[in-house]
């Protein structure tokens, strides 16, 4: 039995999965404000009744929206105030008596996608997250990739490649990051990105799912948008493929629900590759807002 926790920063899901990958136990509880004690009570509490009602004991995984210091385990994580600087691994090892992997929330999209039926023979996929931000994940036969700081899959913080800021053209918005750099494609390829280089071209705030809308009447800006905005994405993302050359790439987020990047990256894509790289098969997520708690309980199967 597999158990997953995906910790976010207004509540906690859990889901136990059987051997056939499949759910069979789904608990939801909001997340202690800055109780570190509590929060350790609450996976405590829920893995002890978990283990009663299935007469065994599940192998845990833990998604955040952060990571685990590569040296010491603190977790590193702003959204999550009461699990931040602290040892979660540690701690909730020592109190049940069995290991736990902890990982980032966009690798364990990733990976949850890596293990659906459809995808399970497929040699790497990369999961790209279109949301609020721009996230990434990185799965290699059926495990995430982490790397030695665990950043690996941070693709959000790499920087706007030089010509996709010339194809922004002379009106290009430098935006600065959160991480305190300049340029990071977290900026400009994610839903909030979509709205803010549209307020920045025409002065005007407006919701990703009204300029998509507008898209689909045919309104002049939005078309010029939507234009700029492919060519720009297509520019980026073939930077990501020449670096990882995935066999899959799978997108989520709310700007997932776009299917004109189904048709339009294929086409775009070729002239930014290598000329001997084929486009990747590109796909929606399938299991949306699932994917954190699938892939958390995932960590596991080794
Ligand atoms: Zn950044």
């Amino acid at each position: 039995m597999y158990y997953g926790f995906d910790i976010g920063g207004t509540k906690i899901e859990f889901g136990a999965f059987n051997e056939k990958l499949e759910r069979v136990a789904t608990e939801r509880v909001p997340t202690p404000g800055d109780d570190y004690d509590k929060l350790v009570d609450i996976l405590v509490d829920i893995i002890e009744k978990a283990d009663r009602e299935f007469g065994t004991q599940g192998q845990i995984g833990i998604g955040i929206p952060g990571m685990e210091d590569a040296e010491d385990g603190a977790l590193l994580t702003s959204n999550v105030p009461a699990a931040k600087g602290r040892f979660l691994r540690k701690d909730l090892e020592s109190r049940i008596g069995r290991s736990v992997q902890i990982d980032n929330d966009a690798n364990c999209f990733a990976l949850s996608e890596a293990w659906d039926s459809e995808l399970q023979g497929e040699k790497s996929v990369l999961g790209l997250i279109l949301g609020t931000g721009f996230g990434g994940g990185i799965v290699i036969d059926g495990q995430v990739f982490s790397g030695k700081n665990h950043v690996a899959g941070e693709l959000g913080h790499t920087r706007m490649p030089i010509d996709a800021w010339f194809h922004l053209g002379e009106k290009a918005p430098l935006f600065e990051c959160g991480c305190n750099n300049k340029g990071c494609i977290d900026n400009y390829l994610s839903g909030r990105g979509f709205e803010q280089l549209y307020a920045h071209y025409y002065g005007e705030n407006l919701k990703a799912v009204d300029i998509i809308k507008q898209y689909g009447e045919g309104e002049v800006q939005a078309v010029e948008h939507v234009d700029r905005f492919m060519e720009m994405l297509a520019i980026c993302l073939a930077n990501l493929f020449t670096a990882f050359d995935p066999h899959v790439v799978v997108l989520g987020g709310g700007l997932s629900n776009f299917d004109l990047l189904y048709s339009e990256l294929p086409k775009r894509l070729p002239k930014h590759l290598l000329s001997v790289a084929r486009v990747p098969k590109i796909i929606k997520a399938k299991h949306g807002d699932a994917g954190g708690v699938r892939g958390a309980a995932f960590l596991n199967i080794r």
